[in-house]
């Protein structure tokens, strides 16, 4: 023995934690023996990475306060791949200049495609990805949303959201595959297949990210559908309908799970210890760590915020391992040490917490290959990957009504003729297709214009690219033919163009994201409703296509409607929409919802008793 504790020649200096070939628990376990509290709290931490960007004592984030974990949100719309590989890159090496070099984990709202990035590929919202009932395609797009992620020098994906959405007038709907667990879990394996891969955690640091399952858990199950709201749950709710996805997750190796803004029962999931730390953690022994949501923690009071010290104490003796804190990191810090040190939180609780993340360090590869590199930059937005997004659209294209009888049937449309009119706003216009979360938090309209419900929380944004409905019907028809395109049909417009042989109509809803997006009627937003009143009720033969993230009220106008389409939110690629209106490629989507015929029949599911839908789930005419 000697001052080295024992160490042999031939050992003296190893650190494990820093060998390869070592087992992840070891190095874990190594590294957690040499971390200091400050070392071990700044790994439960992720901010904002504007907060680096944007004030000068960033660097400090990594240097002084060893920042675990930075996110970057829907507004922070990257200029190119490399310039943000190079963004990442300079605050990894902060990260590794530290007294351990433990590196940094990157993540991003990667929810259809890498829909905060300028010019990726974006897919469809995933109600559309439910409406295609293909895994196999689904896997796909989650592996080239990582391609894409992983271009732009980003390690984790906040997706997939598993939620199964039990209440259309809930404004995350569109983020949800289906009504139907079934559908959820079928989804929830492929795209974790697609997005990490098949090993736990992801263990391949060039081609997949880590994930990151959300909202645990009941969020698509809240009281009239009202985000954020509480969800009453019996068991068979909870364990057969919303539980599921999670239980799928966590045996495929999810790096994490995001705790939902929602209560259950009453006790708001982030401090709702029994389903964190009893169910997720010890039952179903999930051993990644738990994230809160963007200032989650903060939320567990009425009003928000009021007692910071009471929030982060509940959610971390309720188990969240990661807290999301954008911005008031010193002050989360500060009294987090002092709850710690005042044994109000124990230490077996942080060490568990700082082990979880580390664990997902580790199994990532990124001890060894901590900085991102450039080579996939030409995998960014490429042709290969549009070609898959724009089968996924007309995959999860759902044909709902075909001719006013069988032996008129409208779909599909003939190429060539001498005029056909395009109507409605929602044609031509790439923001409005893509929907939420896209290039912003609540979306975009595509012109740089703030155009969504909620017209102070968009930030400008420019073109990305991408086809629109129109375009791409333009682009489908015969040279020969005629296209009129009309933005806002009037009482003229049926007269002006009674000579074409069809109108297309393409109506639907604004962006909007979370709250934001919570409605109780589920109309048509204007000026939709004339749009249709103009376009259908006359001689001209109309269909319609519904450009939405959930079910709209369209009965009234059922019977004047020749041919109904839902598009949902198809993303960039507008060219699938024309594939099937065209007959290129046959109609094989399926309703993953059920489509009421009013709001007052919600919250309305297959299965339920009085099931009286206007077209049932798993509804769609096959061409
Ligand atoms: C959403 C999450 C998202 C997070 C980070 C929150 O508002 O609820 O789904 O991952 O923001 O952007």
């Amino acid at each position: 023995a000697s001052r080295y504790g024992g160490a042999t020649a031939a050992n003296r200096g190893y650190i494990k934690y820093k060998d390869p070939n070592a087992a992840v628990e070891e190095r874990v376990e190594d590294l957690l023996t040499r971390m200091t509290l400050p070392e071990k709290l700044g790994q439960m931490c992720q901010v904002d990475r504007f907060n680096f960007s944007f004030f000068p004592t960033g660097p400090e984030i990594f240097t002084k306060y060893m920042i675990g974990s930075v996110l970057s949100n829907p507004y922070d719309t990257g200029a190119s791949p490399l310039k943000r590989v190079a963004v990442s890159n300079t605050m990894q090496k902060l990260s590794l200049s530290t007294r351990l070099g433990i590196p940094l984990l990157y993540a991003i709202d990667a929810v259809h495609g890498h829909n905060t990035f300028i010019n990726a590929t974006i897919f469809p919202h995933n109600v559309g990805l439910g409406a295609t009932r293909d895994p196999e395609l689904v896997k796909k797009i989650g592996a080239i949303t990582a391609l894409e992620v992983r271009a732009t020098g980003i390690a984790q994906a906040f997706a997939p959201c598993v939620a199964v959405c039990r209440d259309p007038r809930w404004g995350r709907c569109y983020e949800s595959y289906s009504e139907d667990p079934k559908v959820v879990n079928m989804m929830t394996e492929s795209i974790m297949d697609g997005l990490q891969g098949s090993s736990p955690y992801c263990s391949d640091l060039k081609t997949k990210v880590a994930g990151c399952a959300k909202h645990f858990v009941g969020d698509g199950g809240t009281v009239d559908g009202i985000n954020e709201n509480n969800t009453v749950a019996d068991n068979h709710t909870l364990f057969d309908i919303h539980m599921p996805p999670f239980e799928i997750a966590v045996k495929k190796g999810i790096a994490s799970i995001m705790a939902s803004y929602s209560s259950l029962n009453g006790v708001k999931m982030h401090a709702n210890r029994a389903m964190i730390t009893d169910y997720l953690k010890n039952t179903l022994k999930f051993q990644g760590f738990v994230i809160s949501d963007w200032l989650g923690i903060d939320r567990i009071t009425t009003p928000h915020k009021a007692n910071y010290t009471y929030s982060i104490e509940a959610s971390i003796n309720a188990g969240i391992d990661m807290v999301m804190v954008p911005f008031e990191y010193k002050e989360f810090l500060e009294k987090l040490t002092k709850l710690v040190n005042g044994g109000y939180i124990p230490m077996s609780r942080i060490d568990d917490a700082v082990r979880r993340v580390l664990r997902v360090k580790f199994s990532l590869g990124l001890f060894e290959k901590p900085l991102a590199e450039e080579t996939l930059a030409a995998e960014f937005g490429s042709e290969a990957h549009r070609e898959v997004a724009r089968e996924a659209v007309r995959k999860s294209m759902v044909l709902l009504k075909n001719g006013k009888t069988d032996a008129d049937k409208v779909v599909p449309l003939p190429k060539k003729v001498k005029k056909i009119v395009v109507a409605g706003q929602h044609a031509n216009n790439m923001g409005w297709q893509c929907g939420g979360f896209t290039l912003t938090w609540q979306g975009f309209n595509g012109t740089g214009e703030n155009i969504g419900r909620n017209k102070a929380l968009h930030l400008p944004t420019g073109k990305t690219r991408g086809t629109t409905i129109l375009e791409a019907i333009k682009k489908a028809v015969d040279p020969t033919t005629e296209v009129v395109y009309v933005e806002e049909p009037n009482q003229d417009t049926a007269k002006l163009h009674a000579d074409a042989a069809y109108t297309i109509v393409v109506v639907g809803e604004a962006p909007y994201a979370e709250t934001q997006g919570d409605s109780r009627t589920l109309g048509i937003a204007d000026p939709g409703p004339d749009t249709l009143s103009h376009t259908c009720g006359s001689d001209m033969k109309c269909l319609v296509i519904l450009v939405t993230g959930r079910p709209l009220v369209i009965e009234p106008y059922i019977d004047m409607i020749d041919a109904l389409a839902v598009a949902w939110l198809p993303g960039t690629e507008g060219q699938g929409v024309a594939d099937v209106l065209f007959g290129d490629h046959p109609f094989t989507g399926t309703l993953p919802r059920t489509w009421m015929k009013s709001v007052v029949q919600l919250p309305m599911n297959v299965g339920d008793e009085n099931y009286d839908p206007l077209f049932p789930f798993g509804f769609g005419i096959k061409t």
